[in-house]
């Protein structure tokens, strides 16, 4: 049995992958950051190499 350790961010415009571990969890989803799982209130971005979210 093969148990998931990471996986996309749940931010639809972001790249990020994340391990369940580290992740910001909220309403069962997994997010990379605090950005991401509060819906991008400011405008930033996860502020991750390579990411461009920020809606
Ligand atoms: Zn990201
Ligand atoms: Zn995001």
């Amino acid at each position: 049995m093969t148990i998931v350790s990471s996986m996309k961010c749940a931010c639809e415009t972001c790249l990020c992958i994340v391990s369940l571990s580290d992740a910001v969890q909220k309403q069962n989803q997994y997010y990379c950051s605090d950005a991401c799982a509060n819906g991008h209130p400011s405008g930033s971005g996860c502020g991750h190499t390579g990411c461009n979210c920020h809606q």
